[in-house]
């Protein structure tokens, strides 16, 4: 059967380099990185060396970025690490009802343990009120974490001038930046963050493996005690693999950024119009320019779209509703949610994420086989046979 990827948000393939990049580190210089003797030295050497590579794509130095175990890890890190280290400052938090669970429920967390959080709302196209977040500050307002790009619908948050207000503030800016690496320009300086995440496996990289940017200076305690490893801030033995695969993905992503979007963006763009010209009722959820190239998340109305995916699976066609960490409940996007889309259309909504190693004849056998499923769809719903009886009545009516 063929099989098309349409879920990169989700997780991507190790890009052939990066495999080629990591397996000597799961053969032959297996050492521990932290031995003084002559198996230690080769991971030692590798590591700094993508570090190097890391610090180069965020354009900071070396000695800011740790390596965490995942996207996720990076965020709780920066979170928890950010509150504990300001305790005595104030308890205050703000953040969006729309980041990744990653981020929210590391906020809820710390609700339960004194601090005080609060969720900024999205308009319509998904994008915050930087009024609004000023309005929300206050004297004990420590932390700020907002993403750069949203997973679900690719909307972009103008993290510039987040992070502008931030500093002019005091107060420190984290930023998930996991959707946007690779994607969008990432310049820790210009993007006026303290702190930024990002994850191996959504850019081509293993899974297991991801960093997180402290801006010099910028003091946050540790999660995970033991030995010495980077620098006292996270310990346990590195995964050597991981983080030379990790290193070798940044330098890829730096390499071919801009043809890659170029070619992403252009398939992107070719299949949600094909969607939209072939299908009839089908909304674009989310801010049609302030997105990152690869993502569109549409709307299609008496569809449910659990079976939409199932049916497309079976065609070989993986794509997804919300995040993969949400599918499989029943519940409602909280991006979309909070974006005012009423649940029974946000349950209609299906985001396809491209990648690199997509082809036009992917996008075309999407173009092909879709439009049928969702007429057989529609077909079967007694609210759309309603619906378009009404549309006939009005029709005439009009006439
Ligand atoms: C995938 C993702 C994460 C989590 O990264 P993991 O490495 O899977 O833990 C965090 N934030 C965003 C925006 C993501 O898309």
């Amino acid at each position: 059967m063929k099989r098309v990827y349409f879920d990169h948000n989700a997780t991507t393939p190790v890009h052939p380099e990066v495999l080629d990049a990591l397996l000597p580190y799961l053969k032959d210089a297996w050492g521990n990185p932290s031995s003084i003797h002559w198996a230690g030295r080769d991971p030692r050497k590798a590591i700094d060396g993508a570090r190097e590579q890391v610090a180069q794509f965020l354009g900071c130095s070396p000695v800011e970025i740790v390596f965490t175990s995942s996207g996720s890890e990076s965020d709780n890190f920066a979170i928890k690490g950010t509150a504990l280290a300001k305790r005595s400052r104030g308890n205050h938090i703000i953040t969006t009802q729309v980041e990744h669970p990653a981020v929210l429920n590391t906020c809820r967390y710390l609700e339960k343990e004194g601090f005080r959080v609060t969720y900024l709302g999205v308009d319509q196209s998904g994008t915050i009120d930087l009024e609004e977040l000023e309005e929300a500050i206050t004297d004990e307002t420590i932390l700020m974490t907002m993403m750069y790009a949203n997973n679900e619908t690719g909307v972009i948050f103008p993290v510039e001038e987040i992070g502008r207000i931030a500093r002019q503030r005091g107060i420190t800016f984290h930023t998930d930046a996991v959707q946007a690496a690779g994607k969008l320009p990432l310049d820790v300086t210009k993007l006026n963050c303290d702190l930024l995440s990002i994850s191996g496996h959504k850019i081509y990289a293993p899974k297991g493996v991801g960093a997180l940017y402290i801006r010099r200076g910028v003091r946050v305690v540790p999660l995970i005690h033991g030995g010495h490893h980077e620098r006292n801030r996270r310990a346990g033995t590195e995964n050597v693999a991981g983080i030379v695969g990790l290193g070798k993905a940044c330098e890829i992503a730096m390499r071919d950024m801009d043809t890659e979007v170029a070619h992403i963006r252009s398939l992107r763009d070719r299949l949600e119009k094909g969607l939209m010209e072939k299908i009839p009722h089908v909304r674009l959820n989310g801010h049609p320019e302030k997105r990152i190239p690869n993502t569109t998340n549409l709307g299609f109305d008496f569809v449910e779209g659990e079976s939409l995916l199932l049916n497309l699976d079976m065609l070989g066609i993986a794509a997804s509703s919300g995040s993969a960490c949400t599918s499989g409940s029943l519940e409602p996007s909280h991006v979309l949610v909070a974006m005012g889309i009423p649940p029974e259309l946000s349950h209609g909504s299906v985001r396809f994420s491209l990648g690199r190693f997509n082809t036009e004849e992917d996008v075309d056998y999407l173009l092909e086989n879709m439009p049928p499923i969702v007429e057989r769809m529609r077909s079967m719903s007694p609210l759309w046979n309603e619906a378009e009886k009404k549309g006939m009545f009005m029709a005439l009516e009009e006439k």
